[in-house]
């Protein structure tokens, strides 16, 4: 039974491959749009906020795992009003994601008083190459490639209740 459903950012949440190189101020383009003081651009993927919200509803918890600098991570998630999705955000400058995870876990045992077990998370990231870690490392995480093994986020409630009936 899936029961938490944790996301990278960069490049799964948004178009962007790395906004710890934002430079502030940052600015609101649209509810979807976010610009630094370089002109660089980032774009929420569709169907981004509706699913997180819809997640959140269902009672799911969420987690947030993304190598960028905590500080511009929070800026960011902030700026697009995203925060309030989420119930642990860790932002780490190193991909090791089976870390994050396990961050994760102990966060919301620790906050939450809800203990999680691998197999009760699924994870999404465009990295395939972060999952063999999760797997040696924690467990029967359900890893998903983004844009690979989901191609639009409303599949993510499909993916849940097949987990949920294997
Ligand atoms: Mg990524």
């Amino acid at each position: 039974m899936i029961k938490a459903v944790v996301f990278d950012a960069d490049k799964t949440l948004w178009d962007h491959h790395n906004i710890s190189e934002f430079e502030e101020p940052l600015k609101i383009v649209d509810a979807n749009t976010l610009e630094d003081s370089k002109g660089r651009a980032l774009h929420l993927f569709p169907e981004v906020r509706e699913t997180l919200r819809e997640l959140k509803n269902r009672g799911y918890i969420l987690g947030l795992a993304t190598w960028n600098y905590e500080e511009k991570a929070i800026k960011v998630l902030s700026a697009l009003d995203l925060m309030q999705y989420f119930h642990v955000i860790v932002a780490k400058p190193f991909p090791y994601k089976f870390l994050m995870l396990s961050y994760i876990m102990i966060e919301i045992r620790n906050r939450m008083n809800v203990r999680i077990k691998p197999d009760e998370i699924l994870f999404l990231d465009d990295r395939r190459g972060h999952f063999g870690n999760i797997w040696l490392y924690l467990g029967n995480v359900k890893c998903l490639e983004m844009w690979k093994d989901v191609t639009r986020y409303v599949e993510i409630f499909d993916i849940i209740k097949g987990v949920d009936s294997e």
